[in-house]
């Protein structure tokens, strides 16, 4: 069994359409593929007719953008109910944030002479209504500035470039409280990559589940260093919670993220879904169900 838990679309920022992402799961030997767009479930219907079509698994997730003391941490929510109305207009505001600033970006990198309009940014988000930095990064590509979207965020994106304006995020504790409310499974997704590690320590970790009822951690994960996952997969034995592996595949907008490059145990996926079938039971939602060939 082949288990990819972490996906993105052109829904959000990944760069393949659902069905062919679908297809590449499907040629890459997944048996399991969950489809995790940020801050979005737009892709959920047509993924899980490709992948029925396809005949491997699919899971309806996405990637919530929270923050913590002004830093990104990013929540995985499996199995939920979309339409859950507190969470779908926190996720709705998240969205409209991301857009919105994108004026203010290519305003701030022009004044430093990089040469972008809103429309060159616009024209890189066909598929999605919420337009992101790696958009911004597809355009900067496109116009010759830089070679690929990791010379973008490195030279102008990253936290603290020119054109980093950060946008509304929730708090970790009250999205994972959203997300048990509508019914789904709430995991951090790389606690210790990019900059989440300052604040995603074993005492915070900790307190996310006895407080807010966190059901596990992303461990094998591209960001997490060889010793890194044996820290976070022995804090998830400790604290009794799930521990997952996922490539966090955006087509070609990620290098080194290979769709099953990293894969989560069976015995884990049991847990999850176990997890699911009790926090939809408590929740009284009506939430949509993995499928399983
Ligand atoms: P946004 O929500 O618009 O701020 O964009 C966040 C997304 O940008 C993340 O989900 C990542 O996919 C991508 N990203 C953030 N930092 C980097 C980086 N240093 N290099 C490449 N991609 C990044
Ligand atoms: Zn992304
Ligand atoms: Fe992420
Ligand atoms: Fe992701």
């Amino acid at each position: 069994m082949r288990i990819d838990l972490h996906t993105h679309s052109n829904r959000s920022d990944g760069t393949d359409t659902v069905d062919v992402l679908m297809r590449h799961a499907q040629q890459a030997g997944l048996d399991v593929i969950a489809l995790t767009d940020h801050d979005t479930a737009d892709g959920w219907v047509d993924g899980r007719r490709a992948a029925e079509e396809l005949g491997i698994g699919f899971v309806p997730g996405l990637e919530i953008s929270c923050k913590l003391n002004g830093i990104s941490v990013h929540l995985l929510g499996y199995l939920l109910d979309p339409t859950y109305a507190p969470l779908a207009k926190d996720l709705q505001v998240v969205r409209e944030g991301r857009t919105d600033r994108i004026p203010t970006i290519v305003a701030r990198l022009n004044s430093i002479g990089v040469p972008l309009t809103v429309d060159e940014v616009l024209a890189q988000a066909t598929g999605t209504p919420s337009v992101g930095r790696p958009h911004v990064a597809d355009a900067l590509v496109a116009n010759g500035t830089v070679a690929n979207r990791s010379e973008a965020f490195d030279r102008f994106l990253a936290d603290g470039r020119a054109g980093h304006v950060p946008h509304y995020a929730l708090e970790p504790g009250a999205a994972i409280e959203l997300v048990r409310e509508a019914g789904g499974v709430p995991v951090i997704a790389h606690p210790w990559g990019r900059s989440s590690y300052k604040v995603m320590t074993e005492e915070n970790l900790a307190g996310l589940v006895a407080d807010h009822g966190l059901a596990g951690i992303e461990v094998d994960h591209q960001d997490h260093s060889p010793a890194s996952r044996e820290a976070l997969r022995a804090i998830a034995r400790n604290l009794g919670i799930i521990y997952t592996g996922s490539s966090d595949h955006h087509g070609l907008g990620k290098i080194d993220h290979d769709l099953g490059v990293n894969s989560t145990e069976p015995e884990q996926f049991e847990r999850l879904l176990d997890v699911a079938k009790a926090n939809a039971a408590a929740s009284g939602s009506v939430v949509p169900e993995a499928y399983l060939p």
